[in-house]
C-alpha cells in the first residue's frame, strides 16, 4: 500500500510530499467528541459546523457617541438647531418614537430609536452647557452621509448562517465568536493521545549527575512542548535505552493506549538502532527514509491502531521533522482542517552550496534592509546538532528539492516559526 524504498527503485528515497500523502491516508481524525465551557476551549478542534443563532448586532445601533437625527433635517444654507429630547444609552434604548426635527442623544452600541436614520458624531455639533439642544454648521452637515455612524443588525454575523466551520481551531477569536452568540460551550473533537519516547544509552535526564560519555536528554523537552502546543494530550514515557527487551515491552503497552507514538533517536543505520526493529516486530514499519536534509532517517509505522512515528535523535532533526512532518499527519488526527504552513518570499543575505535532490530547511532570521524588503540570514553552522541554532532563529527557509545552491540576492521561501504553530 505505500511506497517505500525497498521496493522499485531501490535507492530513491520518498520525497516529503509522498511520505506525507501516504501517511496522511493511513490517518482517521479521532471521532469521539467533549463539550467543554468556552474558557477551556483555546486550541481545541470544533466538531462539526456550527450555526449563528442570532444577529450580531442584534438591533441598529450607533457606532459613535453623538446624536441621533435625520439626515434631511439638517441645511445645507445656514446652523440647524435641534432640541435635544431625550437619550439612548448602552443597555437603555430610548422608549418612544422620535419625531422630525429633534435629536436624541446617544452612546456607543446604544439601540437607535425609532425614526432617526443618522448618527452624528459629538464632536461635530456645538452643544448647549445644558445639552437642551445642538447645532449643526453647514460644513458638518455637508460631511454627514445619511446613515452614517451607524451598524445594522446581522452587520456582522447572520442567524443561521456557519460561524464556524467544523475542523476550526478555536483561537480567541473564533472562542470569543460563540461567547457573542450566546454559546456558553461548545463541541469539540477529543484530544490525540501521544506517548513520547526518547531512545539513546547516552540519554540522562536534565536533573541527574552525568556518567563519563553521556549527555542530558533534549528532545523530549522539545517534542512535549510542541505537541502540547498543538493540543495533544501527551504522556512522557522517558528515556528508553537501546536494548529491544527494554524498549519492546514499553512500545507495546503505549501503542495500545495512545492513537500515536512519537519516537526520537534510533532509526538511523548504526548498531543501536533499534526503534525501526522493534515497531517492525510489533506492527508494521510502513517507509523509512525521506528526501529531506535535515531528517532523512524518518519512519512511518503502525503498531494495529497506533501511528508510529519514528523520528531521528538530532535535536535540529527532530524540530524539523516534527515541524514539516509529523504537525500535517497530528492536525489530521486531530480532526483540523488542513491550512498551508505561512510562506515568504525573501531574498538571502548568505551564500550556501549544495547538491539537489532532497528538500532541505536552513535555520534563518529575517531582518530588513535599507529598502525596507526582507532579507533572510542562516545560522553560522548547519549541523543538525546545534540546538542553540533553534533558538536563534525565527524561522526555516525551505529549499525544494531540484535547488543547487543559493547566493546572496536569490529569492528564497522562508517559513516562520509563527506559521507552524510555534511562536
Ligand atoms: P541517533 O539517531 O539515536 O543516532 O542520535 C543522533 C544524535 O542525536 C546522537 O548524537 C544522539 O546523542 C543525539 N540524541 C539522540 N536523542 C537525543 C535526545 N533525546 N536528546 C539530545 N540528543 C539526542
Ligand atoms: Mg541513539
Amino acid at each position: 500500500m505505500f511506497p517505500t524504498d525497498t521496493r522499485g527503485d531501490r535507492d530513491r528515497l520518498l520525497t516529503l510530499a509522498e511520505a506525507i500523502a501516504a501517511a496522511l491516508d493511513a490517518v482517521r481524525p479521532v471521532r469521539e467528541t467533549e463539550t467543554v465551557p468556552l474558557l477551556e476551549a483555546y486550541g481545541r478542534v470544533l466538531a462539526a459546523d456550527l450555526s449563528a443563532r442570532l444577529d450580531v448586532p442584534p438591533h441598529d445601533n450607533s457606532a459613535m457617541d453623538g446624536f441621533a437625527l435625520y439626515r434631511a433635517d439638517l441645511q445645507a444654507d445656514g446652523p440647524t438647531r435641534l432640541p435635544v429630547i431625550g437619550q439612548a444609552l448602552a443597555g437603555h434604548p430610548y422608549a418612544g418614537v422620535v419625531p422630525r426635527g429633534v435629536a436624541v442623544r446617544i452612546t456607543t452600541g446604544a439601540v437607535l430609536p425609532t425614526g432617526p436614520d443618522t448618527v452624528i458624531m459629538q464632536e461635530q455639533c456645538a452643544i448647549a452647557p445644558d445639552e437642551s439642544e445642538i447645532v449643526i454648521e453647514p460644513k458638518a452637515a455637508a460631511r454627514l452621509k445619511p446613515g452614517e455612524n451607524i451598524r445594522r443588525r446581522g452587520e456582522d454575523v447572520q442567524s443561521g448562517t456557519v460561524l464556524l466551520p467544523g475542523g476550526s481551531r478555536l483561537r480567541p477569536q473564533e472562542v470569543s465568536l460563540a461567547a457573542g452568540q450566546g454559546i456558553a460551550a461548545l463541541t469539540v473533537r477529543r484530544r490525540p493521545r501521544v506517548a513520547v519516547a526518547s531512545t539513546g544509552d547516552e540519554l540522562y535526564e536534565p536533573d541527574v549527575e552525568l556518567p563519563p560519555g553521556a549527555i542530558h536528554e533534549s528532545n523530549r523537552y522539545l517534542l512535549i512542548g510542541l505537541l502540547r502546543r498543538l493540543g495533544c494530550a501527551v504522556s512522557d514515557l522517558g528515556i528508553l535505552r537501546d536494548r529491544r527487551d527494554t524498549m519492546l515491552p514499553v512500545l507495546r503497552d503505549a501503542a495500545a493506549a495512545h492513537d500515536v507514538l512519537l519516537t526520537s533517536g534510533g532509526v538511523s543505520v548504526g548498531t543501536a538502532d533499534l526503534v525501526k526493529d522493534v515497531i517492525a516486530e510489533l506492527g508494521t514499519v510502513e517507509f523509512w527514509r525521506l528526501a529531506v536534509k535535515p531528517g532523512k532517517p524518518v519512519t512511518f509505522g503502525r503498531i494495529q491502531d497506533c501511528l508510529v512515528l519514528g523520528l531521528p535523535g538530532n535535536p535540529v532533526s527532530v524540530m524539523v521533522s516534527f515541524l514539516m512532518f509529523a504537525r500535517p499527519l497530528l492536525l489530521k488526527l486531530m480532526g483540523a482542517r488542513p491550512v498551508d504552513a505561512a510562506r515568504l518570499r525573501v531574498r538571502a543575505d548568505f551564500q550556501f552550496r549544495r547538491k539537489p535532490g532532497r528538500r532541505e530547511w536552513l535555520r534563518a532570521r529575517l531582518r530588513f534592509d535599507s529598502d525596507q524588503a526582507l532579507l533572510a540570514s542562516i545560522y553560522h553552522t548547519n549541523s543538525s546538532g546545534a540546538l542553540s541554532s533553534l533558538c536563534w532563529a525565527d524561522g526555516l527557509i525551505e529549499l525544494p528539492e531540484d535547488c543547487a545552491g543559493v547566493a546572496p540576492g536569490d529569492t528564497v521561501d522562508y517559513l516562520p516559526f509563527s506559521g507552524l504553530g510555534v511562536e
